[in-house]
């Protein structure tokens, strides 16, 4: 490796050169994971992945979080693997447990129910408060003030090539909001009074409701939104989400008072615990309502899996110069349960009919 290494563009056209290598992290960014200490082999291999395919050359700080305090045997392996600064957080408990106003009879009842009906995590308390963490509170955690931007990396990912950019600064540069690479459909069964809440909460709060919003990625059918107009209609909500567990986004954004706002009428509804709102279509929901619909990007160059699902770049340039390892053929975009080919028909991304 050289410095007169050719520059690699990015997908703003911005040159990126290798000479990145050696600098630390340029944006207000983190890469951020919740993690448990029984998932430490999870964690390692993540890091290993994100480390060798993007933040060795970038040096990002990371962020760990937990309801528990790390053990010293996670901090020290963690850290070992991280090219950037580490830092690990254990959870305020107000940010992981049921409040006051939540009738836990109700709740205990209702989780019985859905875990005999077999709904994934439909009994599990923990991966309730899990949701309701990513929903509202990971963004405002002391360690995570200072960044503007984050990555979200959970145990156990892949990522199939070099990301040889900085995802943050284009995403900067490009008023972006919100980067997602799977797109697919929510389990009915765990939301089933969401999109009647988030109705309500438009109702109420029309103002939030950007003019140039995505609701026709989250509502068959729905009438493009024009300005002034103010209402979800009465279409219901079609499922489609950002799967959360990759994401780099805006932290301004879920600090914004429209982000917020919706946040705290969906948790005083208390369906994160009566039902098992997931973070996901909390999140798509808001930016999908609250931010305009050309600051959400997907990120097409990037190799992702998260079980079961995995995706590979279509394209020949990300193979040429992000020396990809996966199948371009077995690819989650144009699978069945996949919302990927709905989100390029209501962003205008011209895919070609074959592909679809
Ligand atoms: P799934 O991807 O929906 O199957 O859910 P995961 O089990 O992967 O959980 C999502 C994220 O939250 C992962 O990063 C987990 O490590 C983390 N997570 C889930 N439950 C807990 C928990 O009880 N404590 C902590 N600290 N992290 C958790
Ligand atoms: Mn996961």
């Amino acid at each position: 490796r050289t410095d007169t290494a050719e520059p690699k563009n990015g997908p703003s056209g911005s040159a990126c050169y290798d000479t990145a290598f050696g600098r630390n992290g340029t944006e207000k960014a983190t890469l951020v994971m919740l993690v448990r200490n029984s998932e430490l082999y999870g964690a390692l291999s993540s890091i290993r992945m994100v480390e060798d395919r993007f933040n060795r050359k970038f040096h990002y700080p990371w962020t760990f979080l937990n309801d528990k305090p790390f053990t010293d045997e996670f901090i020290k392996y963690t850290s070992g693997l991280a090219s950037g600064p580490v830092e690990y957080a254990v959870v305020p408990e107000d940010d992981w447990s049921v409040p006051d106003h939540v009738n836990e009879t109700t709740m205990r009842a209702e989780m019985l129910r859905m875990a005999k009906e077999e709904i994934i995590y439909g009994g599990s308390l923990s991966y309730r408060h899990m949701c309701r963490f990513n929903s509202g509170f990971f963004y405002n955690q002391e360690v995570m003030r200072k960044y503007d931007w984050y990555w979200r990396v959970e145990p156990g990912i892949e990522l199939y090539c070099d990301i040889n950019y900085d995802p943050f600064t284009f995403m900067r540069e490009n008023k972006k909001i919100y980067g997602f690479v799977i797109s697919m459909y929510e389990f009915k069964d765990t939301i089933t009074t969401l999109w009647d809440r988030t109705r309500q909460f438009v109702a109420e709060n029309s103002q939030f409701l950007h003019a140039n919003n995505s609701l026709d990625f989250l509502v068959d059918g729905a009438q493009p939104s024009k300005p002034g107009d103010r209402h979800l209609g009465s279409g219901n909500y079609n499922l489609c989400h950002f799967w959360s567990n990759f994401e780099i986004a805006s932290l301004e954004f879920y600090r914004g008072e429209a982000y917020s706002r919706y946040f705290e009428f969906l948790d005083s509804a208390g369906g994160f615990f009566y039902e098992r709102w997931g973070d996901a279509p909390v999140h798509s929901i808001g930016v999908g309502l609250f931010a305009p619909k050309d600051s959400i990007h997907h990120f097409a160059d990037f190799g992702y899996s998260h079980a079961p699902c995995s995706r590979c770049p279509q394209d020949d340039e990300s193979h040429a110069t992000g020396r990809c390892m996966c199948n371009r053929g077995q690819n989650f975009d144009t699978d069945g349960y996949s919302c990927l080919p709905r989100w390029w028909k209501v962003a205008g991304i011209n895919k070609g009919t074959e592909s679809i």
